[in-house]
């Protein structure tokens, strides 16, 4: 007895809630956001989620004995002590489990909604998330939740009126699932909390937040009735109640498209996948044949903060005639879609399978491959059709899209290549692979692109001016991956790729090759000079046509580019592989007039025009500079 009111003692102390939950709270109690009806749809859809929980454990677990139908929410309303309470037949939640998840918000919809609040202090994206089950303080002074775990034997009380804390305490109840018990706060002038007790109120609501949820809410009901003694010529009207199921519980996918608005759509986007932000594109299909099955796929406009980490989840949530049978089906989506969110739910599922076997499910294998063929499809099509909106998806998950073309040795370039966006030097905007293509110029064999951190740096290499001269664009690479690309895909449309820094442009004629030739023959010895000067930092130095108005350029040997070894040093310091240094200069350049003279009259003035013109070289190329104090020193030296 002793050791049992101990217990209990320690039980009832008021806990605190977590620093950052207690922030949330206050400014739910606080709230002045008009929306606060929100509440509702919260305390619903938590109900809902147990419900399907035990459903699915119903499925594998005969102990459980209880079928679809036999789950079901119910509102209770009671205006005399202005209480409203919605109770579940689902999972329940055990005492650590309250204490886990009613102490504590670090739970994705309210953490989200914790960020988002953080960074812009605005009270109006309340409405719009899915904030869970806090926003019940937004209408209620105090919240009571009452639950049992199913399996367990012991039922919990927690209660709270606020900020301050909470209190877990046992209590009782029958069979396993939730009570949660809101005490509305009392009417001021400007709020009437009140309403939300009224039957047409709650109706309202029902109606439009929580019409799909599969399973029914019920009510009881004030109805009116002709007494049944009074004469029809001077009927007389009695009230009674009657319980009503206020939800359609259609599922939103698996009504007809054109029955559903946009609105219901993006609502349901908002809910169940916590993006205060519209989806650029909605996808919804009915699929009937080797496999029957209904998805509602939704892309979104801007990543989750996670989404390049692996923290996130990838997946769609999957249904199996109605039932929930798993939260996040990896299998059902390509990597490079991962971004993707949505449903599918297909009777053709058998419902007690295992995540195991769910791997190797032939039916599932088809699924996956339809969607991904829709949503290619889709992409493109916005692609074509919406640039601006395509524009801002890609801002968002194009870098996915360029991870998935060069993964597995370009297993899925066929899935990515065309929704691929780079930036056209000569459009001065962001074109695909097919636009360039078109856009090619009679006598334009290959597709040039140049890499680097910055386009408008790109933009002034000398073989990029080259190559705008004659009217050919260039694609201009500015993340790590992009180089990857080329390499990856080998041709686009029957063309090569050129990389403009470290290929041949191809664009000399053979009589162009031929001048060249003869040229290094007679300036042979410059280019010896110049080599022997600079030692076993180049390679090799030789003539280029393609220079433009710039004196020097360096390339690299071939194997690595100068990109790829900047990128290989970012990724690991110590990587000690640096990619072959030629250095290529300009004969019709006054520079190279200028060293011409020095390798005749001056030899040490000439080293030191080599050495000028090499760092020159490797500034251009974003390179480090070997020894940045010597170069000042030496360009101060030649100043004199
Ligand atoms: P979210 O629903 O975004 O996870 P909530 O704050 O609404 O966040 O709920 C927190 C958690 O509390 C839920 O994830 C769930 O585990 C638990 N919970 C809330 N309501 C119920 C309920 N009616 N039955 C069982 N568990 C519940």
């Amino acid at each position: 007895m002793s050791a049992k009111s101990k217990k209990d003692v320690t039980i009832l102390a008021k806990q605190e809630f977590k620093a950052e939950s207690k922030r949330l709270l206050d400014l739910m109690i606080n709230s002045i956001y008009t929306h606060q009806e929100i509440f509702l749809r919260e305390i619903i859809s938590n109900a809902s989620d147990a419900e399907d929980k035990l459903a699915y454990l119903a499925l594998t677990d005969q102990n459980v004995g209880m079928s679809r139908e036999d789950f079901a929410i119910t509102i209770l309303r009671d205006p005399k002590y202005r209480i409203l309470t919605v109770s579940d037949n689902g999972i329940g939640m055990s005492r650590e489990e309250m204490e886990e998840n009613l102490g504590t918000i670090c739970k994705s919809g309210s953490l989200h909604f914790k960020e988002t609040m953080e960074k812009q202090e605005d009270i109006d994206i309340i409405g719009q998330f899915g904030v869970g089950f806090y926003s019940a303080f937004m209408v209620a002074d105090t919240v009571t939740v009452i639950s049992k775990k199913y399996g367990e034997e012991q039922a919990w009380m927690w209660q709270s009126s606020g900020a301050d804390g909470y209190t877990i305490e046992p209590a009782e109840r029958e069979t396993a699932g939730t009570d949660v018990i809101m005490k509305l706060k009392a009417d001021t002038e400007d709020e009437k909390y009140g309403e939300f007790l009224e039957e047409y109120r709650l109706r309202e609501l029902i109606r439009k937040y929580s019409d799909y949820i599969r399973y029914p809410i019920r009510m009881s009901c004030e109805k009116s009735r002709k007494k049944e003694d009074s004469p029809e010529d001077k009927p007389e009207y009695e009230t009674y109640t009657e319980v009503e199921t206020l939800n359609s519980m259609v599922p939103i996918w698996q009504r007809s498209k054109k029955d559903v608005t946009e609105e219901e759509y993006n609502a349901f986007y908002r809910e169940k996948f916590f993006d205060y932000e519209k989806p650029v594109a909605t996808i919804h299909m009915s699929t009937e044949g080797t496999v029957t099955y209904k998805a509602l796929l939704y892309v979104p406009g801007k990543a989750p903060y996670d989404f390049y980490t692996k923290d996130f989840k990838k997946g769609l949530q999957l249904y199996s005639s109605g039932v929930m049978i798993m939260e996040n089906c990896e299998d059902l989506l390509p990597e490079h879609f991962r971004f993707v969110r949505g449903v599918v739910d297909s009777q053709d599922l058998s419902l007690n399978i295992s995540r195991e076997m769910l791997q190797h499910n032939r039916q599932l294998t088809l699924i996956a491959r339809n969607l991904e063929k829709k949503i290619k499809a889709e992409l493109l099509s916005l692609q074509e059709n919406d640039r601006e909106k395509y524009e801002k998806f890609y801002a968002a998950f194009g870098r996915q899209l360029k991870y998935g073309t060069v993964s597995e040795y370009g297993a899925h370039k066929d899935a990515c290549q065309d929704l691929l966006l780079f930036w056209s030097q000569k459009e001065g905007k962001l074109v695909s692979f097919k636009e360039y293509v078109a856009a090619m110029t009679e006598g334009q064999e290959k597709i040039y692109f140049a890499t680097g951190e910055n386009k408008d740096r790109l933009a002034k290499l000398p073989q990029v001016e080259t190559l705008a001269k004659r009217g050919y664009d260039v694609l201009l690479f500015t993340e790590d991956v992009d180089e990857f690309i080329p390499q990856t895909l080998m041709t686009y449309s029957e063309k090569t790729f050129c990389n403009v820094t470290t290929e041949d442009l191809g664009l000399d004629s053979e009589e162009e090759k031929k001048q060249t030739e003869e040229k290094t023959e007679t300036l042979k010895d410059v280019l010896t000079f110049v080599k022997e000067a600079l030692g076993e930092k180049v390679k090799e130095v030789r003539l280029s046509s393609n220079l433009g108005s710039h004196p020097v350029c360096l390339v690299p040997d071939s194997g690595m580019s100068f990109e790829m070894e900047k990128y290989m040093k970012r990724a690991n310091p110590e990587f000690a592989y640096t990619a072959g240094r030629i250095l290529e200069v300009n004969a019709e350049h006054p520079a190279f007039a200028a060293l011409n003279a020095a390798v005749e009259s001056d030899s040490e003035k000439a080293k030191d025009y080599a050495e000028l013109l090499y760092a020159q070289a490797l500034l251009m190329a974003e390179l480090p500079l070997e020894d940045p104090v010597a170069y000042a020193d030496l360009v101060c030296k030649l100043m004199k």
